[in-house]
């Protein structure tokens, strides 16, 4: 499989990838999400923690997938809570996957774009480039803020095109998220891998479901 998508990466002009499980170890957005927003919340509130992980967890079923899940506005004004700062408190659990940086260093050093297309909120994201220096490597980068609508609707992608001029049939596109994986593919981008191996712990391993699929970015070149 090395042969065929280094052949891809050959091939294409513009490497499109998603940042949290692709480049940056999905270990924190998922402590973020499930330890230390209740835990901020059970505070705010004064409930139990096992009340508080409830509270988040049946508002996030309510609106999965959609602009309000990645929204972090979305959750302080519901909850009233500062969500930078918990970021902030905890940016020492913000990581690279293993191999990310080097293999972000080598697609630099080849003539190819490198763009960032994130459903992580622009405050999320900034906090999270403060901490692991991967913008120095890409020419471009946009959140599903900017565009007004997530990888998962067809709506992202012909502004995100645009923005940048992409032609999708000199693109690769990467992301850990199937839905988002074949959104790519619908909005015409045939080489979209599935990474597989989002958590550095393997905490979480993604069941192969596409044409194209990795195990980590690693491995396209
Ligand atoms: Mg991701």
């Amino acid at each position: 499989m090395r042969n065929i998508h280094h052949n891809i990466v050959t091939n294409v002009s513009d490497i499109l990838l998603d940042i949290d499980g692709v480049l940056l170890d999905q270990s924190f957005d998922n402590l973020f999400w499930s330890e230390l927003v209740p835990l901020e919340l059970s505070t705010e509130q004064n409930i139990s923690i096992e009340n508080a992980k409830n509270e988040i967890y049946n508002t996030a079923e309510k609106v999965k997938g959609t602009m309000p899940w990645y929204e972090l506005k979305f959750w302080e004004n519901k909850y009233n809570l500062d969500l930078v700062n918990v970021a902030l408190n905890n940016s020492a659990e913000i990581a690279f996957l293993p191999r990310a940086k080097e293999t972000l260093k080598k697609l630099a050093d080849l003539d190819k774009r490198i763009i960032l297309m994130t459903n992580c909120d622009r405050r999320l994201l900034n906090v999270k480039a403060s901490v692991v220096p991967f913008m120095k490597y890409v020419d471009g980068c946009v959140s599903f803020v900017e565009i007004g609508a997530v990888k998962e609707s067809q709506d992202f992608w012909g502004p995100a095109f645009e923005i940048f001029n992409i032609d999708t049939e000199k693109s690769l596109f990467a992301d850990d998220n199937i839905n988002v994986v074949n959104s790519a593919i619908q909005a015409g981008i045939f080489n979209s891998f599935q990474v597989l191996e989002p958590t550095s712990d393997g905490s979480v391993i993604n069941k192969p479901n596409s044409n194209f699929t990795i195990k980590n970015i690693g491995e396209l070149i």
